[in-house]
């Protein structure tokens, strides 16, 4: 038997840094507002596994100078951040061994998150009223033009549960929207064809994090910094928290196809050919984002249209105006970074509200005074 909820004014399909930036915002601007959440946490792409008393990044680790967005909102949350490591030298790992370069040509001034990258989305949950989160609920359809108290608006199913709303947020990567959400009437085929090749960012890598006891590779003068040609890991680099703190490396093993995940024995051969025999790290741990169901439908590590990115057709809501898209695949500033999310959510919210602001005002019968169109314009 399905479950109807209360009638709100959107529906956020995804609580990752889009989905819960949009909400926030859309509820500051008196909206109501519910965030539908297929796993049992926030975050999406930012996700920070604790080790120790370290945050370590399994998802997102930076933040570059001029992503103001991202800046204002560490700022506003008070989230603590530091400076990428840069001194020291690089590393380049190729069949023969791995060879010093002089200084680091690897690592550009970036930021990190102290605390970990999700301290955005746990600081932008904590915002949102009781009630609007939903964990564990995944969206499987979407249909427009229904009837909801005497207006017409969308219902969004969640298996059993049934949301109703006058407009929807589809804060998840287009290729996922298409794959698991079934949309009626249909979103338009060349729109369903654009989201449908559109590549999840960073959804065929996988990412490796190795914890030491400390940062001896600083003590030998490098950065922590290495390129590969021969892998598994491409691309390394320092992880360490504030001042060498809760010591640590990452990598990144690029896109492969359908192969297997690496295992912990390969990361350890390829720091000990890097770094030295005596490179026993603590613990390794190994987040192939391929197998995260809820990022990368399947195939995604094929999908190469980067082009897509930001596309026209993202920039403007679908199905009547009612279905917008919001995750960092579809901005126009930034893709794939958290600031793109951050812009695709901002554009999303400023439609939905120039949308309200010219509606004629229909106020279902059970609606609390309060929450009429008039007093939902935003401030
Ligand atoms: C390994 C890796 C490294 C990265 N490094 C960086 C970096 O250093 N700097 C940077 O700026 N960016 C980086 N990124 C990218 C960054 O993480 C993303 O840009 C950002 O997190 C995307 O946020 P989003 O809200 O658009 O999407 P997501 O974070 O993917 O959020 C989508 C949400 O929708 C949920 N969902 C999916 N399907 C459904 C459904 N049917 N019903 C309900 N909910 C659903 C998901 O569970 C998820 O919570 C990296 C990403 C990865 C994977």
């Amino acid at each position: 038997m399905s479950e109807s909820k209360p009638p709100s004014d959107v529906v956020v399909v995804g609580a990752g840094i889009a989905g819960l930036a949009a909400a926030v915002e859309l509820i500051s601007r008196g909206m109501s507002v519910v965030v539908v959440e297929s796993r049992d946490r926030v975050g999406g792409r930012l996700l920070s596994a604790n080790s120790g008393e370290a945050s370590l990044d399994l998802g997102a680790t930076w933040f570059w100078p001029g992503e103001d967005r991202v800046a204002r909102l560490v700022a506003r949350l008070g989230v603590n951040v530091h400076g990428q490591y840069l001194d020291g030298d690089a590393l380049f790992h190729t069949p023969a061994g791995a060879q010093r370069i002089d200084g680091n040509p690897l690592d550009g001034p970036s930021f990190r998150f102290s605390d970990g990258a999700d301290s955005l989305t746990t600081g932008l949950a904590a915002l949102m009223p009781a009630g609007t989160l939903h964990l564990n609920t995944q969206v499987d359809a979407v249909a427009v033009g229904v009837t909801i108290g005497g207006s017409v608006g969308v219902e969004v199913q969640a298996g059993e549960l049934r949301f109703e709303a006058q407009h929807v947020v589809l804060a998840l990567p287009p290729a996922l929207a298409v794959h698991s959400i079934h949309f009626e009437p249909s979103l338009p085929d060349r729109l369903a064809g654009l989201a449908r090749v559109t590549p999840v960012w960073m959804g065929g890598t996988t990412k490796v994090v190795a914890r030491f006891q400390h940062p001896f590779w600083r003590e030998e003068g490098l950065s922590g910094s290495a390129m590969s040609h021969v892998g598994p890991m491409r691309e390394l680099h320092d992880m360490c928290g504030p001042d060498g703190s809760h010591a640590a490396i990452f990598g990144f093993v690029p896109a492969s196809g359908g192969g297997p995940t690496i295992t912990e024995a390969e990361v350890c051969q390829q720091l000990r050919e890097l770094f030295g025999p005596q490179c026993e790290p603590i613990d390794v741990i190994i987040c192939d984002w391929r197998t995260e169901s809820a990022t990368s439908p399947p195939g995604a590590e094929n999908l190469t249209a980067y082009q897509t990115y930001g596309h026209e057709l993202f920039q403007t809501p679908a199905l009547d105006g009612r279905v917008h898209w919001a995750s960092t695949e579809t901005s126009q500033e930034n893709p794939g970074h958290i600031e793109g999310a951050l812009a695709a959510a901002e554009r999303a919210v400023d439609a939905i509200a120039s949308s309200v602001a010219t509606a004629s005002p229909v106020v279902p019968p059970h609606a609390p005074l309060a929450e009429s169109p008039t007093e939902r314009e935003p401030s």
